[in-house]
């Protein structure tokens, strides 16, 4: 869907794409300001060093006492206001320095009172033959008075000067990207294409509560009128892909009011303090133009439980903090609704949750099969597609896929069809998109070995055989010995409805057609040649039956007792387990159990079908791929063995 953004004037007015020739200029200027930092700091010191170190401050008394003592050494007395320098005759002395008492004169504080005082001409002679004379200044230096407020004032304003160019690069920094500290607008105008509730497909549920709010900013009078609450926080739960996003974008679209966005993980690449002032930002320029949206998207990433592995980044938590601030200052008349999409509600912060905050809340979920052929309709819309395209079977066989998997899969094959150069979207586009999406791409140019391919052949039979005869399995769909992504063939398992649960019987029948594949193995081949082709197989039986155990209260001697290994401990990352050494044991034992009895039921059914296996192998070995229809006539012969009945 395209989206219009808006990114609003950075705070400095430069560009934010530099010419070369702004780019050299900004770097000459920063060399000049460093020097000139340089040589202030220098001045400062010396400047501090020179009135300190160098000028002594002697006491007034001290300078009288010596005025009237022909020892007294002193040449000359300069007088600047109150201050005092006193030169000294001995040139190896520094010079002194003193202070004059603001009230008095020199005269009335005896400095002036010799020689000079004297009115006798003959007694003054006298007394300047006998005392050395000193030389008394009046200083109007007003350059000494400005150089000294400067050496003081400079400094601290070369550092206002040096810290506020630090910013404003970081800011140009920031620039590039968005303003610093501003938030990204989406605006969806009337002139803009808009999202409506008619691109989301499904989720029938989740639209109509969100129609409500819908309504809020279509008409906030009526609500205000009638003094009734207006939801401030709407969270929307629900997996990855489900289109939380695109539903939000919808309700602004429905709305027709501007939608203002900033996705959690954004936050995480900011500078220290802008999260904040972004948030402070966002919510400004939302109630600027209520009636409004607020989305923040994947706000787990801000909001995720601050105790959780010792706490949440202080940044985080400045973020978060700062919505909530924004949220809690809201009232009725503020006309801005809050909308926040998550993966992990378990995850949030539970101060986020709390009323007047996110207490709405809508589930996203997983399409069911007819909402998977709707999503479907609406991301083939538009596509030349070919009259036979069948949709409702790939809405069949995509149970558990999310509507992003499903737009995915009609974006892949109309690629497909455009690299085949089809005229239109065929039904075998839609096949190659499909496994493309679900496993990957198929690996035709990888040339397996005419032994590799038999091993692969008679793996496949057997998890398709097994899986055909066990009662409680589902139907096998198709199955190829054609490599896709990292497996050498896939045996495909069609489930006929969308199910939450399935019973004990049928997670058994998985287990049993996951261990087919090495038990053909090893019955054609014998135990010593078995391959590492298993491994994803025996994989997905360990994890099945631990599960099986640990979670779902199935073991034998451990039916309806769960073991969940939750973490306990302070951070919840003590990996002490809340049961016995002994019921460890009984576990482990359990666990085996599944996977033994998997494997001697596999093992009971290919024995009694080996006509059926060879039977199957050779024709995979010759077609590579075998469909639903013609695995038919194949499998028509293969039965159940007692030894593997269940019930
Ligand atoms: P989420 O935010 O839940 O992870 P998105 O809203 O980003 O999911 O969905 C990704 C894409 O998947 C959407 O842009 C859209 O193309 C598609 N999609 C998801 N759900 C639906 C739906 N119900 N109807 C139509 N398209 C959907
Ligand atoms: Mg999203
Ligand atoms: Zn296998």
């Amino acid at each position: 869907m395209p989206k219009s953004s808006v990114t609003p004037k950075p705070l400095s007015k430069k560009p934010s794409n530099k010419s070369g020739l702004d780019k050299a200029s900004n770097l000459v200027r920063s060399v000049i300001f460093f020097f000139l930092v340089i040589v202030l700091c220098t001045f400062m010191y010396n400047t501090l060093a020179g009135n300190t170190a160098v000028l002594e401050t002697v006491p007034l008394s001290d300078v009288v006492a010596r005025a009237n003592d022909p020892e007294g050494n002193i040449k000359k007395i300069t007088v600047a206001g109150n201050d005092l320098k006193i030169t000294l005759k001995d040139k190896d002395y520094p010079t002194q320095k003193s202070r004059k008492d603001a009230s008095g004169t020199l005269y009335e504080q005896g400095l002036v009172d010799f020689c000079t005082n004297l009115t006798n001409a003959q007694e003054k002679t006298a007394c300047l033959e006998t005392y050395p004379t000193i030389e008394y200044v009046e200083s109007t230096d007003v350059w000494g008075t400005i150089l000294d407020i400067a050496f003081v004032v400079l400094p601290i304003l070369a550092l206002i000067l040096f810290f506020s160019y630090m910013m404003r690069q970081a800011q140009s920094m920031n620039n590039q990207n968005l303003g610093f500290g501003k938030a990204k607008v989406t605006l969806y105008g009337p002139d803009k294409k808009r999202v409506t509730f008619k691109d989301v497909a499904g989720n029938e549920a989740a639209k109509q509560d969100l129609e409500e709010i819908v309504d809020f900013l279509k008409h906030p009078k009526k609500y205000e009128t009638l003094g009734a609450k207006i939801p401030r926080g709407v969270l929307l739960a629900g997996d990855p892909g489900t289109g939380k996003t695109l539903m939000a974008r919808a309700v602004a679209g429905e709305a027709n009011v501007p939608f203002f966005s900033i996705s959690g993980s954004e936050f995480a690449e900011m500078f220290v303090g802008v999260g904040a002032s972004r948030v402070r930002d966002l919510f400004q320029k939302a109630k600027k133009n209520a009636p409004s949206i607020i989305f923040i998207d994947e706000v787990d990433a801000v909001a995720h439980k601050r105790d959780a592995r010792g706490g949440a980044g202080r940044e985080d938590e400045q973020t978060l903090n700062q919505i909530l601030v924004e949220m809690d200052g809201f009232d009725n008349e503020t006309g801005v609704i809050v909308m926040a999409a998550t993966n992990r509600v378990d995850m949030l912060d539970k101060a986020l949750l709390r009323p007047g905050r996110f207490d709405r809340h809508v589930n996203v979920v997983l399409p069911e099969r007819k909402d998977r052929l709707e999503i479907l309709k609406v991301h083939f819309q538009g596509k030349p597609v070919a009259k036979s395209l069948n949709l409702d079977a790939l809405a069949a066989k995509t149970a558990g896929s999310s509507g992003a998997d499903l737009a995915n899969i009609a974006n892949e094959a109309a690629i497909t069809a455009a690299r085949l150069g089809h005229k239109e979207i065929t039904n075998s586009d839609l096949t190659e998109a499909f496994e493309r999406v679900a496993i990957g791409p198929e690996r035709k140019s990888k040339v397996m070995n005419d032994h590799e391919r038999k091993i692969t052949a008679y793996h496949e039979a057997g998890h398709a055989i097994v899986g055909h005869v066990l009662p409680d399995s589902d139907p096998v769909h198709k199955v190829t010995i054609i490599p896709r992504g990292r497996t050498g063939g896939v045996t495909w398992f069609l489930p006929p409805e969308d199910r939450s649960y399935k019973n004990i019987y049928e997670l058994k029948d998985i287990l049993a057609r996951a261990m087919g594949g090495r038990i053909a193995e090893k019955l054609v081949f014998g135990p010593e040649a078995i391959t590492t082709g298993a491994s994803s197989d025996l994989k997905n039986v360990a994890e099945l039956s631990k599960e099986m155990i640990l979670e779902e209260g199935l073991g034998k001697k451990t039916r309806n007792l769960v073991f969940p290994e939750t973490a306990t401990g302070y951070y919840g990352i003590s990996t002490e387990k809340p049961y016995s050494e002994k019921t460890a044991e009984l576990i482990d034992e359990e666990i085996k159990s599944l996977a033994t009895e998997a494997a001697s039921r596999a093992e009971a059914v290919l024995k009694a079908n080996r006509k059926t296996l060879d039977l199957l192998a050779e024709k995979l070995l010759e077609k590579e791929t075998l469909e639903e229809v013609d695995l038919a006539p194949l499998l028509k012969d293969a039965s159940l063995p007692p030894s593997a009945k269940l019930h």
